[in-house]
């Protein structure tokens, strides 16, 4: 049973509805196929009610960036069918939780990451679909490899028994031009595609620059305040 209101579900349909709607748009101005590019919810800060209702609306892959949040709400909601993508940055000690309930970690960012999820997946028993996080901002913060040590980055998740090379994701950095960073990041995917030609998911797009991630080839977005609202700052 939901817990939600009728007002909440609601606001949350309308713009469920519109963020459709703007994807189809930037499909349809790329030539893209609305089929290639799958929608997941990023629910970080808001309660489980909202997945329930986000799930009721025919949403099932959700995103979540902090480690106690994201695991407390995949227990309390595992009667749902919903496929967990962890999108924020990975503590090396927080690997083997994440390891257990991520269907999807976005974030893999350095090696020994790689060495930790892969044991956390091998003690659960489980495969964990890795992604390569890009830094295209140059160190300036918001997380990711070098893009000179993705190859690198990516032999190691492919190597590892219990994790399976997804490809690669990125956040646009705050202070450029949103296209010219998810276009270098699709430069990236398309290299690493050479060698590992299955590693086809490209995670770029907030709910700020999706129409420009889904120009430049993006095959995941990831939306959160577009869908539920603003968020209270994180503590
Ligand atoms: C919070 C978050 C998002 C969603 O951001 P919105 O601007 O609310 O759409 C996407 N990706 C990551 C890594 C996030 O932490």
């Amino acid at each position: 049973m939901s817990t939600a209101t009728p007002v909440r579900r609601d606001e949350v349909a309308a713009n469920l509805a519109a963020v459709h709607e703007r994807v189809r748009l930037a499909c349809s101005a790329a030539g893209r196929d609305p089929a290639e590019v799958r929608l997941i919810a990023v629910t970080k800060t808001f309660p489980a009610s909202d997945v329930r209702i986000l799930v009721e609306l025919g949403i099932s892959e959700i995103g979540e960036n902090r480690e106690r949040e994201a695991a407390d709400k995949a227990t309390e909601l595992a009667d749902l069918a919903v496929r967990w993508h962890f999108v924020g940055q990975v503590q090396t000690r927080k690997a083997r939780s994440v390891a257990r309930f991520a269907h999807v970690v976005h974030s893999v960012d350095r090696l020994r990451l790689v060495a930790a999820l892969d044991r956390g997946a091998a003690e659960a028993g489980r495969s964990v679909l890795a992604l390569v996080q890009v830094g295209l901002d140059d160190g300036a913060g918001r997380g990711g490899a070098a893009c000179a040590d993705v190859p690198a980055l990516a032999e190691a998740v492919a190597a590892a028994a219990h994790l399976e090379l997804g490809g690669v994701m990125a956040v646009a950095p705050l202070d450029r031009d949103a296209a010219l960073a998810f276009a270098r990041l699709a430069d990236i995917a398309a290299q690493l595609r050479v060698d590992h030609p299955r590693a086809t998911t490209v995670s770029a797009g907030m709910s700020a620059d999706l129409e420009a991630a889904v120009n430049a080839g993006a095959t995941h977005l990831r939306v959160g305040s577009a869908l539920l609202g603003p968020r209270p700052p994180l503590g």
